[in-house]
């Protein structure tokens, strides 16, 4: 799963045997390397991930990976390092009117985590693409929410009130509905822009980057993930 079209359109371009099905969403079926996969473009927003994600698995899709760009919330991460997801919070809930701490949604757990396996699975596979090439590969807390972060002020109040180390506007929403519909999934989350004032010159600068290092990324998943 990706978001935009920059994060899907190298992979889409790789698949063979290419199926389009009906959905909320682009929505493919096909093969990677041999391996069958469900190809969504998810859109963006919490909503339209939840969406994607219930219609992925309609599709047959077993776990879901994303892959896609987020601001650096932890200090020491800059643009082009990667943050894969091993706490996902809504930090756009708030239900503290009623006592919950700011990012729960009323009914669900404080956070979400990824499956262990799939985690390790991918956060290997991220490692050894990238960390050769210079780049830095932490296991970190995902922040989502539906708002294009741009303030230093408000990834000041992130990384205090939630230990985040990426901001975005998708993974905890695909952590919640995989958590309801009974599949694994992980979050890897390619550095665009710190979240600040240069956010939003940096973040479309990054795209390219990102979707060749998305499509490598997608290549060793089908292979390790072969079923
Ligand atoms: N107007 C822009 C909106 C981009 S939203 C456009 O149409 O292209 C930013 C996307 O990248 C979301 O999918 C989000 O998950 C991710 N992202 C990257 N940097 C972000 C940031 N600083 N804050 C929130 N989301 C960010």
């Amino acid at each position: 799963m990706g978001a935009m079209e920059d994060e899907v359109r190298l992979i889409r371009a790789d698949l063979d045997e290419v199926e389009e099905l009906d959905g909320s969403c682009e929505l493919l079926r096909g093969r990677l390397d041999g391996t069958a996969v469900v190809l969504a473009q998810c859109g963006i927003g919490k909503v339209n991930t939840a969406l994607a994600a219930s219609a992925m698995v309609q599709a047959g899709a077993t776990s879901i990976v994303f892959t896609g760009v987020a601001g650096a919330v932890a200090a020491g991460l800059k643009i082009g390092d990667v943050v894969v997801g091993n706490r996902f919070i809504q930090h756009d809930a708030d239900d503290t009117a009623f006592g919950h701490p700011i990012g729960v949604v009323p009914g669900e757990p404080p956070f979400w985590e990824p499956d262990p396996d799939l985690f390790a699975t991918v956060f290997d596979a991220v490692r050894t693409l990238d960390e050769p090439r210079g780049h830095r590969v932490v296991a970190g807390t995902i922040v989502s929410g539906d708002q294009f972060i741009a303030q230093a002020e408000k990834v000041a109040w992130l990384r205090a009130t939630f230990e985040a180390s990426a901001v975005e506007m998708e993974g905890a929403a695909l952590a919640q509905a995989a958590h309801h519909l009974g599949v694994p999934f992980a979050v890897v989350r390619i550095l665009s822009d710190s979240g600040d004032g240069d956010a939003a010159v940096d973040f479309p600068a990054f795209l390219n980057d990102a979707a060749h290092r998305g499509r490598d990324l997608a290549h060793v998943l089908a292979r390790v993930l072969r079923v």
